[in-house]
């Protein structure tokens, strides 16, 4: 096994360190060993990053940097890390810009020439998919739904027919409400798993249809309490290529009467499947018809 974390020097550099979601033992030696040694660590929310740091043994001066920050507070850790020092980026959780800030940060960093070097570690996303038992070769992060029912709905449907496995991250006020919403959507009998406390002492992860899952969320207050991580299987191949041939026979009947790129926006709107998809699909189907009409 290689080494390099015991003999690597801290360098001049904005470190991009994951921290624990929830068991402070998965603070990794690697990033404890950087949070020692960067020049300053920009967090989140200092009170809270502080008592990992104590808990950790480790002294270095926390600066507050958040997505609201001010710019001056950007500008000012842009040009610390330009003067050749090191800073370490961390968040409340996990691994920053994963729904959490950093992300202006970085590319400003990366802009500039400053190097960028990740320390990679816990992530609610990849720990959550790495126990949910549901497909993990491909898969869609959509983060936090929308908060409101009806917007969420809407964002639910536009994903109605993606055949990789959803995640989402939910708060403990929307993880019924939202779950009802993918129920609807999605509909009662797919597959889903909610993961709940990860690492923590009241860990779960439930797996079901997302009536079952509606049903465990109702019947104890103490299911819908902590952090959630909610996962929905794909739609399934053959509702996809129901769905499919549905839309090449609207796209078809559409081509006879409207010009191509007419009628791939109305079929898009008509049977939700992505405009430019259709509009691509449009021209093969009237080259091929073409074609058959040269030769006839
Ligand atoms: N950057 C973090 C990461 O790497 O996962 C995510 C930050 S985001 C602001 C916080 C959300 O992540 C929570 O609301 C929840 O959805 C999810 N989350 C974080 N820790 C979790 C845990 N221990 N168990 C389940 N979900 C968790």
């Amino acid at each position: 096994m290689h080494s390099e974390a015991q003999s690597e020097a801290v360098q001049a550099a904005l470190y991009v360190v994951a921290t624990p979601i929830g068991n402070l033992e998965d603070l990794s030696d690697r990033a404890r060993k950087v949070l020692s040694s960067v020049d300053l660590i920009a967090a989140e929310d200092t009170r809270h990053s502080g008592r990992l740091l104590q808990h950790s043994g480790i002294r270095t001066r926390l600066y507050s940097y958040h997505d609201h920050s001010q710019q001056d507070r950007e500008e000012r850790l842009l040009s610390i890390l330009s003067e050749g020092r090191s800073v370490a980026l961390i968040s409340d959780a996990g691994t920053p810009l994963i729904s959490d800030p950093g992300y202006s940060l970085v590319r400003k960093a990366r802009q500039q020439g400053i190097p960028v070097r990740p320390i990679p570690g816990p992530c609610a996303l990849t720990a959550a998919l790495s126990v949910a038992g549901l497909a993990s070769d491909r898969f869609v992060f959509e983060g936090f739904p929308p908060a409101k029912s009806q917007a969420r709905r809407k964002h639910f449907e536009s994903l109605q027919q993606e055949s990789r496995t959803l995640i989402f991250y939910e708060s403990p006020h929307r993880i019924e409400s939202s779950l009802q919403d993918m129920q609807e959507v999605f509909g009662a009998g797919r597959e889903a798993v909610i993961c709940r406390e990860l690492t923590k002492l009241w860990e779960a992860v439930e797996s079901g249809s997302l009536q079952s899952l509606c049903t465990w969320l109702a019947q104890d207050d103490n299911n819908r309490r902590g952090e959630f991580v909610v996962l929905v299987s794909g739609a399934p191949a053959t509702e996809q290529s129901a769905l499919e041939a549905q839309a090449i026979r609207t796209l078809d009947v559409l081509l006879e009467e409207l010009p191509v790129k007419k009628a791939a926006a109305l079929a898009a709107r008509l049977t939700g499947w992505r405009k430019n998809a259709l509009y691509q699909l449009a021209l093969e189907r009237q080259d091929a018809h073409n074609k058959q009409e040269g030769s006839d």
